[in-house]
């Protein structure tokens, strides 16, 4: 264990980032003007609800505006602070630089436990908050552009673009002020599973790449690779399934907020999930192991361990115990900055925060652009291309008449190709390529320099380096 107190979750991005431009040449001044917050707007507003006036505080901080809009979730817990969003909007910065998204970084947050309310309550808290942001631009398709994340989802997206569009009714990009937003208020499809579909590609482009796998001290695929994933909500939920049904790695381990579940053999995400919603936890499943301390199965033996709920979850006091080879950051700051180099020392190979979860943003980016274009993606294109494979498939078909039996297509081939592309397969697409290109790049850093030690150093160089170039652009 360290002898040293534990940073706040800002001063651990920060440490993070200085150990980081310690080795970038920028100009002076500039690595302070990147690192520093610029401007966090408090907000404290009184909301009616059952018979009395309830005071609430919230919270949207922009860390930087070197492009604009800003961009980054709005949170509801009872943890939010200042410090949380200030963070929170820094690693917004960095995550958009690194999967070239074309946003500054921003955060938000109120502080409620949104369980605690009902849903008509809920819509007026968050009409009023919308209401309290969009005055101030906070909210905006060209200058800040919000979307969910911890104890936020589609319907609160709804209700924030619905209000701003009452409060800006020319405004005709007005559903551009938010994204994650359900299908059919102006969203789209594969927002939700995002980022868990994220860190699947994520993960997927690591193991293409066997000298990262060595470093780890794995080897093969993430065939049968023991995971234990930590908070089953959107995130936890979607990377564990697609992972295990798609992907054939084994989730050993759950960690909810009721306690744990272990099964060497593997759970069924799906059903893990079904009583979760039924029950409201993970006690009383019916197969695998009830662990009541749940936080003991973070430092269980796990080819794989995966952090996707909150903050510092692995800190001075358990990092040491963590036996996980690899540990991708599914939530944002999951590991603290001594975690971090406790961990580097043992040999834990760590996937970062600003790469692993950039699946949301990359396809709120998409979003954003579909918003502002008017138009779904495939809407033109489709019907042409498979006009196209049908030229090619009735070519192959006359072939095979010709030749007979020495030759045929494969079943379903016909099936397969000629069907064109929709929303869904297009945002897919897009989201792998740019986890891809995202982990080339950093890989790309960590390999090639002897004085960078891991992925996410590597990760901040990268996308430090492009937010200078960006400011360096406006001639500063
Ligand atoms: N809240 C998510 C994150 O932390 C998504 C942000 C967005 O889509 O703008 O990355």
């Amino acid at each position: 264990m360290l002898n040293r107190p534990e940073p706040t979750f800002r001063e651990s991005v920060d440490l993070m980032f200085n150990r980081a431009v310690a080795l970038m040449d920028l100009p002076p001044g500039l690595e302070e003007k990147i690192r520093v917050c610029n401007s966090t707007y408090t907000v404290r507003f009184g909301v009616r609800l059952r018979g009395q006036i309830k005071t609430l505080t919230g919270y949207r901080a922009v860390h930087s505006e070197h492009m604009e809009p800003v961009k980054g979730g709005i949170r509801y817990s009872l943890g939010v602070n200042q410090d949380e969003v200030e963070a929170l909007a820094a690693l917004m910065t960095y995550k958009c630089a690194l999967v070239e998204t074309p946003f500054g970084g921003s955060k938000g947050g109120l502080c409620i436990d949104p369980r605690e309310y009902e849903e008509h309550e809920l819509e007026m808290i968050t009409r009023r908050f919308t209401y309290e942001l969009a005055k101030r631009d906070l909210i905006n398709p060209s200058q800040n552009v919000p979307a969910p994340d911890m104890g936020t989802g589609e319907r609160e997206m709804a209700w924030m673009a619905d209000q701003y569009a009452r409060m800006n009714t020319t405004d005709i990009n007005s559903r551009a002020c938010v994204t994650g937003k359900p299908p059919h208020a102006g969203g789209i499809q594969g927002r939700v599973e995002a980022t868990g579909r994220g860190v699947q590609f994520a993960l997927q482009e690591f193991f293409r790449h066997p000298e990262d796998v060595k470093a780890a001290n794995l080897s093969g695929s993430l065939d049968g690779k023991r995971v234990i994933v930590q908070g089953l909500g959107n995130v936890g939920y979607h990377a564990a399934k697609f992972l295990s049904e798609e992907d054939g790695a084994k989730i050993t381990g759950i960690i909810e907020r009721d306690g744990g579940l272990y099964d060497e053999k593997g759970l069924n995400i799906e059903d893990v999930h079904q009583h979760i919603v039924r029950s409201g936890g993970v006690k009383g499943f019916p197969s695998g192991e009830y662990v009541v301390d749940a936080s003991k199965l973070l430092e269980e033996k796990c080819d794989i361990l995966i952090p996707a709920a909150i903050e510092g979850v692995i800190n001075i006091g358990n990092a040491d115990r963590v036996q996980a080879n690899l540990i991708i950051e599914a939530a944002n700051g999951p590991v603290t900055a001594p975690a971090d180099e406790i961990l580097r020392k043992k040999g834990i190979v760590i996937v970062p925060d600003m790469f692993a979860n950039a699946g949301g943003v990359t396809v709120s980016y998409f979003e954003w652009v579909k918003n502002l274009s008017h138009i779904r993606f495939g809407r033109m294109g489709r019907r042409q291309e498979e006009a196209r494979h049908q030229l090619i498939v009735n070519e192959l078909q006359r072939l095979d008449e010709h030749l007979g039996s020495s030759w045929s297509m494969s079943p379903g081939f016909k099936k397969k190709y000629l069907r064109g592309a929709g929303e869904l397969e297009l945002v897919r697409s897009g989201l792998d390529d740019t986890m891809r290109a995202a982990y080339q790049s950093m890989r790309e850093v960590w390999h090639s320099r002897d004085d960078v030690p891991d992925l996410r150093m590597a990760a901040y160089l990268v996308s430090i380096g492009r937010v200078a170039t960006s400011y360096k652009a406006k001639g500063l």
